[in-house]
């Protein structure tokens, strides 16, 4: 597929959209903005429309759809991110949000001029590699001069093992205090967890409240007073399609929501960058 890739995203001006996929993507995002905007009572809380694993296509109709052109979408995967990003006009706002590893950081920063944030940060090292990615793209395009990089540090609120994040404690502290005086080209916008799939669940049936949302909140109201910077000006992103009200109602600035915009996810084999013409849609 990269040989019809160009670095102006003109690849999509012939992307074929079909129009009933196009028309039932249109109604279940707003209806996603629909329920975030009766959980937020008019805060403003940003959409991630999350497109892993989704074609190409898919991303091009809601980001032209007139009534509401969807701008921001997050991937999982560095290089899916990127081939999309050479496809797709420049004009989206990416996010990078999965598990990132250290080798992918920096031509992912520097080749994705698009870059909006990176959510999942959670070592010096892969900082530093952003940081060298977004300094060398700094230096030949003239569009990013002068604008930082935003990242989040990704935070594990839930002590799973298996779970990628910095401990909520030093750990969170260091990294943070690393990406301010040792990045220039990186600007801390906040912190971000995925937290237990067990502790949403139990959350959005009772009206208990998510300990992870809680634990990623004090956090950042932790790391603020360390840095010595308002509360405000680090963001929470946290929420997923299973919890994302749970997450608004107890101060989330930015959701990440993927199946309830998309349907359900290929697996990762089957995935298609690009549907082609005459593809069939369930
Ligand atoms: C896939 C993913 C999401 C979206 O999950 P859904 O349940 O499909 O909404 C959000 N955040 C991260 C980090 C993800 O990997």
């Amino acid at each position: 597929m990269s040989e019809t890739a160009d670095a102006n995203g003109e690849g999509s001006s012939s992307m074929h959209i079909d129009p009933q996929r196009a028309k039932l993507l249109s109604e279940n995002l707003s209806h996603v903005y629909q329920r975030i905007q009766s959980a937020s009572n008019g805060r403003k809380v940003r959409l991630i429309a999350v497109s892993k694993l989704k074609p190409t296509n898919d991303i091009l109709a809601l980001h032209t759809d007139s009534s509401q052109p969807q701008l921001h979408f997050g991937e999982n995967y560095a290089q899916e991110l990127t081939e999309k990003s050479h496809l797709l006009p420049k004009s989206i706002k990416w996010h990078m949000i999965g598990a990132l590893q250290t080798n992918k950081c920096k031509p992912l920063a520097e080749q994705v001029s698009n870059l909006y944030c990176v959510s999942s940060v959670d070592t010096a090292k892969k900082a530093d590699a952003l940081e060298k990615g977004r300094a060398a793209l700094t230096a030949s395009n003239e569009e990013v001069e002068g604008t930082k990089l935003r990242v989040l540090v990704q935070v594990n609120t839930s002590g799973e093992e298996n779970k990628s994040g910095v401990e909520p404690n030093q750990e969170v502290m260091e990294l943070c205090k690393h990406i301010r005086d040792s990045c220039p080209h990186l600007h801390l916008a906040g912190v971000m967890t995925i937290g237990a799939i067990a502790r949403s669940q139990a959350a959005s049936t009772a009206e208990g409240v998510n300990e992870d949302f809680v634990s990623l909140r004090e956090t950042r109201d932790r790391v603020a007073e360390e840095l010595g910077i308002n509360q405000e000006e680090l963001e929470l992103s946290m929420g997923m399609s299973s919890d994302f009200e749970a997450a608004i109602a107890q101060g989330s600035d930015e959701v990440r929501v993927g199946t309830t915009i998309f349907g359900d996810r290929p697996a990762k084999k089957d995935a298609k960058i690009t549907e082609e013409k005459n593809a069939q849609y369930d």
